[in-house]
């Protein structure tokens, strides 16, 4: 049976003061029935991995470079994620595809550069307002997914978010039914990827605007498996009813 996943991105928020939230956050949750990832920013890897340590929270990082090590100022490799005790590493969010010119070629050899240091990987997709409005969403999210997955995705190693970049801290959510269409095509192009067996068991996310208030509509969606959650992520008192409301999803 697929555990759901509840993920949050701190994005470029949080130093050590923040981690108070994670305290609180596992006093809630001492044994939840889905699993739990934070992504905070790289300095707090180690310190949140140490407070993490022996509990069911996962922390993970935002992003990796896809060489192992070299001449890349200010660049954090895999296996350097790894080694300070991440989980997990999410590539291809549109923040990076935006603001560093991410293509999802460059996506594909991240990921495959996270699996080679055992880190899931959390490959975000997502279409602009602009190409919703043009009809071209599923196009979007066709090339996307089929040049950000390298060859070594399995359903244990990689998880897909969808996050449409118009709903990304903006407060505004697709409707149920558009979220609907955009998992069932995920997963069905899964399927012609790596199998049905495999497509069926990997998780897959949505991300974009998740509170509390919205959690409970958008996990009774079908191939909904958990949520990647930015602002709501940043608060025990915002994430934990998003978990609460994932564990209670069908
Ligand atoms: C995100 O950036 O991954 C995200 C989903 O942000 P928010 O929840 O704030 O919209």
């Amino acid at each position: 049976m697929k555990r759901k996943l509840a993920a949050g991105n701190w994005k470029m928020n949080g130093t050590n003061a923040n981690l108070i939230e994670l305290q609180t956050l596992l006093a809630a949750h001492p044994d939840p029935q889905v699993d739990i990832l934070i992504c905070p920013p790289a300095t707090l890897i180690v310190p949140a991995t140490r407070l993490s340590a022996d509990s069911p929270l996962m922390i993970g990082a935002q992003d990796c470079h896809s060489a192992s090590s070299g001449a890349h100022t200010g660049d954090i490799s895999a296996p350097m994620l790894a080694d300070a005790g991440a989980a997990a590493v999410i590539l291809g969010h549109s923040e990076r595809r935006q603001d560093h010119g991410e293509s999802s070629t460059t996506v594909a050899a991240k990921a495959a550069a996270a699996h080679a240091a055992n880190l899931t990987a959390v490959i975000c997709l997502g279409e602009s307002l602009t190409e919703r409005e043009a009809a071209q969403t599923l196009d979007v999210i066709a090339d996307q997914l089929r040049h950000s997955l390298p060859e070594s995705v399995t359903a244990a190693n990689t998880v897909i978010a969808y996050e449409p970049i118009w709903a990304i801290g903006t407060g505004l959510t697709p409707s149920t039914a558009q979220i609907a269409e955009v998992h069932d095509f995920i997963r069905a192009r899964l399927c012609d990827c790596i199998g049905p067996e495999a497509a069926q068991a990997v998780r897959l996310l949505y991300g974009g605007s998740v509170k509390p208030a919205n959690a409970a509509e958008i996990f009774a969606i079908p191939n909904v498996d958990g949520a990647l959650v930015g602002g709501a992520s940043l608060t025990a008192r915002d994430f934990s009813p998003i978990i609460t409301a994932l564990e209670n999803a069908r």
